[in-house]
């Protein structure tokens, strides 16, 4: 069929473009929609992120978005063909399938979603300020940065992630805060015992942030009790939100499975999602570990199961 594409896959974070590098090596033409809306940017949640200490291969770290830069150039050096489109419709009741943005339609045997994930924030006032200048929403990203340093931080939130990643902070700082809006945890009951038994973390119950504190860096956090209504002000050099995660799947609800929060369910072992040609990999499917290198890891599995699909139905054009 003329015009059809092999393979469309849908986001450019770690996870679409180890996918489109594995599709483009494979003679397979990839097509992708970097989008630049759905998850921040084009380039997906690292380009929000300032140092990566923890992406294999940099010894000596290297910036987000640059680091986004270097996979985005590797895509292109095979030959990917990308637009920096937002997917505005997916019809996969039809083959092949049918991707829409507002400048075009594109048509594919087999479609790779690596729409990632977004980190929730509150919207404090001095939010946007001191992004990035203390306060992030991945502690496992950014909490071993020199700044947070044996330095009192704080995480917000009450549930798995908020506790884990004030655990892992813990390594770095004088002492850690979780501040939680409720008197009990959403986390899990282990990893509640793992808060309450740490020395170094302590949990500040029935609050809410009301704001970030600094001028060109977080100095403080302002807090207030839900239930005494009295506001406080603490210091602490690192605010990290841990207050979940929106998985970028709105535009495929009805026709994948999605759980309760919204992340795309995969068949056991693979990266095959419910319907047979379509693949997830990276956020959008993982609220589990959420690295960069996780994505990438399901970016390439995802576009080595696409091929094996294609070659198997006898699609490859
Ligand atoms: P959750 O949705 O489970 O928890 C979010 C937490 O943030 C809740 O405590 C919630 O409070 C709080 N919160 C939400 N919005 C606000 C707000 N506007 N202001 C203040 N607090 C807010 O998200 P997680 O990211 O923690 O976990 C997502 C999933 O991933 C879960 O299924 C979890 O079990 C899993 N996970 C598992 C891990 C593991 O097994 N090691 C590690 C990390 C995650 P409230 O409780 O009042 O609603």
């Amino acid at each position: 069929m003329p015009n059809v594409k092999n393979i469309v896959i849908v986001g450019s974070g770690p996870a679409g473009h180890t996918a489109a590098i594995y599709a483009a090596r494979a003679n397979l033409n990839p097509f992708m929609f970097e989008g630049y809306t759905m998850g921040g940017s084009a380039g997906g949640q690292l380009t929000t992120t300032t140092d990566v200490e923890n992406y294999p291969g940099f010894p000596d770290g290297v910036n987000g978005p640059e680091l986004m830069q270097l996979f985005r150039k590797q895509s292109e050096r095979f030959g990917t063909e990308m637009v920096q489109e937002d997917v505005t419709a997916a019809d996969f009741s039809q083959r092949p399938f049918v991707l829409k943005s507002e400048n075009r339609e594109v048509r594919a045997h087999a479609v790779i979603i690596s729409t990632g994930a977004t980190a929730k924030r509150m919207g404090v006032p001095n939010e946007e300020k001191m992004w990035n200048n203390g306060m992030s929403a991945c502690a496992v990203c950014d909490g071993a940065l020199p700044m947070f340093r044996n330095q009192p931080l704080m995480v917000i939130g009450g549930g798995d992630t908020a506790v884990e990643e004030a655990t892992y902070l813990t390594k770095f700082g004088s002492m850690v805060y979780m501040v939680h809006r409720r008197d009990q945890l959403r986390a899990s009951k282990i990893m509640q015992e793992r808060a309450i038994k740490n020395p170094k973390l302590e949990i500040i119950w029935d609050t809410v942030l009301e704001d970030a504190v600094g001028e060109d860096y977080l100095t403080g956090a302002r807090l207030k009790n839900v239930k005494t209504n009295a506001v406080r002000e603490m210091k602490v050099a690192g605010l990290f939100y841990a207050i979940g995660h929106t998985p970028n799947t709105l535009i495929f609800n009805g026709q994948l499975d999605i759980d309760a929060a919204g992340y795309i369910k995969l068949k056991l072992g693979t990266q095959e999602t419910n319907i047979d040609g379509v693949f997830a990999a990276g956020d959008v499917h993982d609220h589990k570990y959420r690295q960069a290198v996780t994505a990438a890891g399901t970016g390439c599995a995802a576009s080595l199961e696409a091929e094996r699909w294609l070659a198997e139905k006898g699609l490859i054009g």
